[in-house]
């Protein structure tokens, strides 16, 4: 019985209710890879649907901003990504997590990032949710994988920085933008295409995700028969 209250006590703490944007869609296509036949919108879909199905296997509540190759707003690109961050009132979010994927004219860049909102509404949730997915994929990342070479891990860690980005900054919960790869990279763009590589990228955010969760839980846990589960 006792175990089953324990059990029952991290449950109830560990669910969350997760927002995930995969970024662009429909008339917003994003960056893309002609060679590669990559396109941003359609790789951003794909990921969140991936991501989803991991954390939903965990007990959480998942909403995607979208489930198809559609923008939320095809007229105003400003209340497109309005539209997506008020999804995290509208559903009473504890997270909120925007998926990119990077280009550049400099086809050697490579390597992820992790954005917070310049102007947080939630700074401290942000930073921590940020530093939790950043540690995660900094250590499932293959740099093969990313078009680096082994030993060449810095170069491809982006790290956490603030950016003005809209999508973040008007969410109501802890809210992140991961950029998860160059897909002007032709290396990157070429393993981007197996399911084993955009695996990599899935498992490094999921694992961020629930080590920002497992966090915020035992930060949160009051009750006597929780406090004695965390002991
Ligand atoms: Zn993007």
């Amino acid at each position: 019985m006792k175990r089953l209250l324990a059990l029952l006590c991290f449950v109830q703490l560990h669910a969350a209710t997760i927002i995930l944007d995969p970024g662009h869609g429909g008339k917003y296509i994003g960056t893309a890879n002609d060679v590669e036949q990559l396109v941003e919108k359609q790789l951003t879909l794909e990921v969140a649907k991936l991501l989803a199905d991991k954390l939903r296997g965990s007990g959480h509540t998942v909403i995607l901003t979208r489930e198809s190759d559609v923008a939320l707003d095809a007229d105003d690109l400003i209340a497109d990504l309005t539209k997506r961050a008020q999804m995290t009132v509208d559903h009473n979010a504890d997270l909120f997590v925007s998926l990119h994927f990077n280009g550049s004219a400099n086809k050697k860049s490579a390597g992820f990032e992790v954005y917070v909102p310049y102007e947080p509404l939630y700074p401290i949730k942000s930073y921590g949710l940020a530093s939790a997915i950043h540690y995660d994929l900094s250590h499932e990342i293959d740099p093969i994988f990313q078009g680096g070479s082994l030993g060449n891990l810095n170069r491809l860690d982006g790290g956490i920085k603030a950016a003005r980005f809209n999508v973040i900054k008007k969410a109501q919960c802890a809210a992140v933008l991961v950029e998860l790869a160059y897909l002007t990279n032709e290396e990157t763009a070429k393993k981007l295409k197996s399911d084993v590589c955009k695996d990599i990228l899935v498992t490094g955010v999921y694992k961020g995700i629930e080590r920002y969760l497992t966090q915020q839980k035992v930060s949160k846990c009051s009750r006597p028969r929780c406090r004695r589960w965390h002991k």
